[in-house]
C-alpha cells in the first residue's frame, strides 16, 4: 500500500532566490524581496493549483510559511532563527521535511543556529537560495537549487533516505549545514565544508552518502527558543597584542562570550600581558572565551599536547574545527539556555551537539587531591580518585588521553630529571609495577621556573582503562630521581571523534 506522502512545508524568507527588479521595466534596477504570492506566481512548479496540471510539477504538496516582510538575509536576526526554529518545531510531524528558501549572505548563520535549536530533529530542514533568481532570469541556479532541496526534504518522494539534520543544498551537494562557509560571493557552488564530507550530491540522480548522515534520533525533538546574543568574534592579527583592542572588547559590559579566531592550530601571541587579559576574562567574569582556526581547514585542540597548556591555563575553551560561524551561534544558544550553568556551557561547548565539529572533549575532574606533593622523603605517590567518566564515547576509539596537573611545580635536587609514573585504576594498597596493565607512562620531567600545567599523554591506557561512566582513578609516582612535584587540582581530559 502506498504510504502517505505530507509534502514539505516551505519557510520563505527572502534573499536573492526571491527578488525581481524594483523597476519591472529595467531588469538592471536594484533587486527587491518580493512577497510569497508574487515569488509563486513565477514558480508554478510547486504551485497547488498545479498538481497534475503540468509535466514540470514537483508532484507533492508543498505548503508554505513566509517571513514577515521577507528579508535579504544580511537582515536576517536570530528573532528570526527563533520563529523559524518554532514553526518546524511545531510542524515537524506534519510534513516529510522542510525546506527554507533563504539569502545566500548569512545562510551558514541559520542553518548552524537551527542545527543548535532544533534537538533531536528526525526531518531533513534544507536550506537553499540563489545566486541569480529564476523569477526574472533565464539563466539562474535558483529554479534547480529549489526543486532540488525540495526532493532532498521529501526522501519519500524522492526514494533517498531520510537526512535528519540541518543542511545547505547549493550547486550540486548537499552539506552539513554548520560545517558551512560561503567561498563564493557569485559563482553558483557557493558553500563548501572544509571539515566535513558532503552528506549527498545531486546530479543525474540524487545521492545521499549513508555513512556521512547522522542517525534519526530516537529522543523527542526538543526546541532551545532562547539565544542570547551577547557574544563577539574576534580575528587576531599581527600586532593586536599591542593595540589595547582586546582588552576595550573584552572590558564592553554585556559581553558573555568570544570566538578568538587564532593563527595556524590556535596560536596566539604569547606576550604575558596579553594572555592575562583573557585570562582575566575567563577566570574572574566567566566570559567564555573560544578559541578556532584562521585557517579554512583543519582545527585546534588545546591541551591535546602540552605545547598549547599555556592557552589551557587562561581558561581558553577548544572549538576544534568549528567554523566561526558555528562558533557564534553555538555560544547565543548555550548562552540563552537558562538551565545550564557557566560549567555546563565550557563542557558543551567543547562537545559535538550536532555534528558540528570533528572531536569533542570529555574532562572527570580528579577528587580530593588539592594540594597534592610527591617527593623522594614521603609519599612518593599519590591517588587522585574520582567520579566517573562523563560522555558517551568508544574507548577504543579515543584519539588522545592526558592526565593534566594543574599549577604544578617539579623541583629536582640536582641535574637529574625526576621520572614520574603515572598508574590507572590501582588500588591504595596495590604494588605499583611497570608491567601491570594499570601502567599508564613513564615521564622525565626537569625543574620548573614557575608553576605551570604538567601534562601526561596516557592514552595508550586509557584506551583500555577509561570507560564512560565508570570510575576512574589516577595515581602519580615518584619512580626515580630526588626532588618533589607539587600540583594543585588534577583532571583527566579524553578527546573523542564526535561520531564515536
Ligand atoms: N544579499 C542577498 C542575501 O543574502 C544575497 C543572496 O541571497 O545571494 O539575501
Amino acid at each position: 500500500m502506498k504510504q502517505e506522502n505530507k509534502g514539505v512545508l516551505v519557510l520563505y524568507t527572502g534573499g536573492t532566490i526571491g527578488s525581481m527588479p524594483a523597476d519591472p521595466n529595467d531588469p538592471e534596477s536594484p533587486q527587491r524581496v518580493v512577497d510569497w504570492a508574487t515569488f509563486l506566481k513565477h514558480t508554478p512548479q510547486i504551485d497547488p493549483d498545479q498538481v497534475g496540471k503540468r509535466a514540470d510539477h514537483i508532484g507533492f504538496r508543498v505548503d508554505c510559511w513566509s517571513l514577515e516582510p521577507p528579508l535579504d538575509s544580511c537582515n536576517v536576526a536570530p528573532e528570526d532563527w527563533a520563529a523559524m526554529a518554532e514553526v518546524i518545531y511545531k510542524n515537524h510531524d506534519d510534513y516529510e521535511g522542510f525546506v527554507i528558501l533563504h539569502g545566500t549572505d548569512t545562510m551558514v548563520y541559520t542553518a548552524s543556529a537551527l542545527s543548535f535549536m532544533l534537538e533531536n530533529l528526525k526531518k531533513p530542514v534544507i536550506l537553499t537560495g540563489a545566486q541569480r533568481s529564476h523569477t526574472f532570469m533565464s539563466r539562474n541556479d535558483g529554479l534547480q537549487n529549489m526543486m532540488t532541496a525540495l526532493m532532498f526534504a521529501n526522501a519519500k518522494s524522492a526514494n533517498i533516505e531520510v537526512v535528519p539534520e540541518v543542511c545547505i543544498y547549493f550547486g550540486g551537494k548537499l552539506l552539513r549545514g554548520n560545517r558551512c562557509r560561503k567561498m563564493d560571493a557569485e559563482g553558483f557552488t557557493a558553500y563548501f565544508s572544509p571539515n566535513y564530507p558532503a552528506l549527498g550530491e545531486a546530479g543525474g540522480v540524487l545521492r545521499v552518502d549513508r555513512e556521512h548522515i547522522l542517525p534519526v534520533p530516537t529522543q523527542a525533538l526538543q526546541l532551545r527558543r532562547r539565544l542570547d546574543r551577547s557574544v563577539i568574534g574576534l580575528d587576531l592579527f599581527p600586532g593586536i597584542q599591542d593595540s589595547g583592542l582586546v582588552e576595550s572588547i573584552l572590558g564592553i559590559k554585556d559581553i558573555k562570550a568570544m570566538v578568538v579566531r587564532g593563527f595556524g592550530t590556535g596560536n596566539i601571541p604569547t606576550k604575558p600581558e596579553f594572555l592575562s587579559i583573557f585570562e582575566e576574562a575567563t577566570l574572574n567574569r566567566n566570559i567564555h572565551i573560544i578559541n578556532v582556526s584562521q585557517c579554512l581547514k583543519g582545527g585546534v585542540a588545546l591541551g591535546m599536547y602540552e605545547t598549547s597548556a599555556q592557552l589551557l591555563e587562561i581558561g581558553m575553551l577548544t572549538g576544534f574545527d568549528l567554523t566561526p560561524e558555528s562558533a557564534l551561534c553555538k555560544l547565543m544558544v548555550l548562552l540563552g539556555d537558562e538551565d545550564l550553568s557557566t560549567r555546563d556551557i565550557r563542557e558543551r561547548a567543547q562537545q559535538s551537539i550536532a555534528g558540528e565539529m570533528s572531536k569533542s572533549l570529555h574532562v572527570q575532574a580528579m577528587r580530593l587531591d588539592a594540594d597534592c606533593l610527591i617527593s623522594n622523603e614521603a609519599p612518593r605517590w599519590r591517588l587522585s580518585p574520582a567520579s566517573p567518566m562523563g560522555g558517551a564515547f568508544r574507548p577504543a576509539d579515543m584519539f588522545n588521553a592526558v592526565l593534566r596537573l594543574y599549577e604544578a611545580e617539579v623541583k629536582t635536587d640536582d641535574d637529574t630529571p625526576l621520572e614520574i609514573e603515572i598508574y590507572l585504576n590501582v588500588a591504595s594498597d596495590d604494588v605499583l609495577k611497570k608491567d601491570s596493565p594499570n601502567f599508564a607512562g613513564s615521564f622525565k620531567r626537569r625543574n620548573s621556573d614557575e608553576p605551570f600545567i604538567v601534562s601526561f599523554d596516557i592514552t595508550s591506557a586509557a584506551r583500555m582503562l577509561i570507560k564512560p561512566g565508570e570510575r576512574i582513578s589516577a595515581t602519580v609516582h615518584l619512580a626515580n630521581g630526588n626532588g618533589s612535584l607539587s600540583w594543585s587540582k588534577s583532571e583527566i581530559a579524553v578527546f573523542v571523534p564526535s561520531n564515536s
